[in-house]
């Protein structure tokens, strides 16, 4: 522990052989070691002794609408980053949609990472997009860094971002699976949706029925079978049918390339809840009953969905109309999506490790970023979120650093609160206050 310039020590630390009390030791802003709590501290360290406070891998969040530069009174990577920050994600990969332009070329993801480069509080990194048409500019874009590319297999609520029939599906995934790349869906079918019956209006049910389980179950099977036939590598985003998870089980276990994610509002809020009128709630797709979200409990733990993610997808409040078909579709949740997640873990009886696997370990390795991000081991960044995990707070709207408070948590008391966050070594969050900026901005190929 020559070179150590800091040291943790924690009774309760995250390790991906289990929890254990150790002391961490850092170097360089990355994890030199992870020794025996009661391992000498070296002359010069600088002892950080956190007590019975856990200290876990800070979290990976695939899954983000940012919306700079284009939408920023929306979102911006400002606001977003020390959101981020105070919720104990330590690694963000931006979406490619809502920024203006969208990130569907080389030259609008230097845009985007000139917007990022200076208001970054946490390691940022970039989807692109593949849309009708683009199909030259993925691979040029997988060679300029991007993790992957988002599709969209019906409308994505945005013009600029259209989305791809069947051949267009077809020919993106081959372009892609081409280089070796990975296609991200946000699936569900357009023809089940307009099937759908459409009664405009504040009550959820009519919402809810507007957008079915079978809509998302048959783009998910549509899916599958293009990524068996071609050999492709594809992610479900934000699942929320609980039917689809029989095929996707059955194409994992067939050896077909898919992962899957859902997210925090999908595993810890009903559609038996959502008060008439209250577009907070309102996601595309959307919040379903509680038999459904036993399900996806049920899915996390035996490994068919992989991972979890915000979908953190703001908007001006003054687009969360009372009319959920007019209303804008997005949940913002990076700075309570630890706290909410862990809440209903913990009530269902799963540990922080679990939690831990969900959003930082399997989420780095959907990027391809394990072996640097979500874990606590020697060689991995230095990140780190510091959680009182029994510790319960009261979500209050106006705690909340996300540009647009609108929360679809309000008034919900939950547990973990996270003391600091740390980023290669360095607190950049504790106690309600922010470092200046310093994320990187992360790529595929550094
Ligand atoms: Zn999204």
């Amino acid at each position: 522990m020559s070179d150590t310039e800091l040291v943790l020590r924690s009774r309760r630390v995250i390790a991906p052989e289990g929890t254990r009390a150790a002391v961490v030791a850092v170097s360089g802003g990355t994890i030199a070691a992870v020794l025996p709590y009661d391992t000498p501290i070296p002359a010069g360290a600088r002892l950080v002794d956190l007590g019975e406070d856990v200290l876990l891998p800070g979290l990976v969040d695939t899954h983000v609408h940012v919306n700079d530069p284009g939408r920023t009174e929306w979102e911006g990577f400002w606001t977003a980053t020390r959101a981020a920050a105070a919720g104990g994600i330590t690694t963000l990969v931006d979406m490619p949609l809502n920024s203006l332009p969208p990130t569907t070329t080389v030259e609008h993801l230097r845009i985007k990472q000139k917007t990022a480069a200076d208001k970054a509080h946490v390691d940022v990194g970039f989807w692109g997009g593949a849309l009708p048409g683009n199909t030259g500019d993925l691979r040029p874009l997988h060679e300029a860094g991007v993790f992957g590319f988002k599709a969209f297999l019906s409308p994505s609520g945005v013009e600029e971002f259209p989305h791809l029939d069947d051949d267009e599906l077809a020919r993106s995934m081959a372009e892609i699976a081409g280089f070796g790349g990975l296609l991200i869906v946000h699936a569900e079918d357009p023809r089940h949706l307009d099937a759908a019956p459409h009664r405009p209006g504040p009550k959820y049910a009519d919402f809810l029925a507007s957008r079915p389980r079978d809509a998302e179950d048959t783009a998910i099977a549509r899916l599958v079978e293009h990524a068996r036939r071609l050999g492709a590598r594809v992610h479900v985003l934000h699942l929320s049918s609980s039917d689809a998870l029989p095929l996707i089980a059955a194409a994992k276990a067939d050896g077909v390339a898919v992962t899957v994610e859902t997210c925090p509002h999908y595993l810890t809020l009903t559609a038996e809840e959502v008060p008439d009128g209250a577009s907070e709630f309102k996601c595309c797709p959307p919040i379903r009953e509680a038999a459904n979200q036993d399900l996806l409990w049920q899915a996390l733990a035996d490994g068919t969905i992989d991972c979890v993610v915000t979908d953190h997808s703001p908007s001006t409040a003054d687009l969360k109309t009372d009319d959920f078909a007019t209303a804008w579709g997005g949940i913002s949740g990076l700075q309570l999506s630890l706290a909410a997640v862990w809440t209903e873990a913990r009530r269902r009886g799963h540990g922080l490790e679990d939690v831990v696997r969900w959003m930082s370990a399997h989420t780095a390795r959907l990027v391809g970023l394990d072996g640097r991000k979500g874990a606590i081991a020697p060689g991995h960044d230095a990140d780190f979120a510091v959680l009182a995990p029994d510790e319960t707070f009261t979500v209050d709207p106006a705690a909340l650093h996300h540009r647009n408070r609108v929360t679809a948590y309000a008034g919900k008391t939950l547990y973990g609160v996270v003391r600091s966050t740390w980023l290669r070594g360095e607190r950049v969050f504790a106690d309600g206050e922010f470092t200046a900026p310093r994320g990187h901005l992360l790529s595929r190929t550094t």
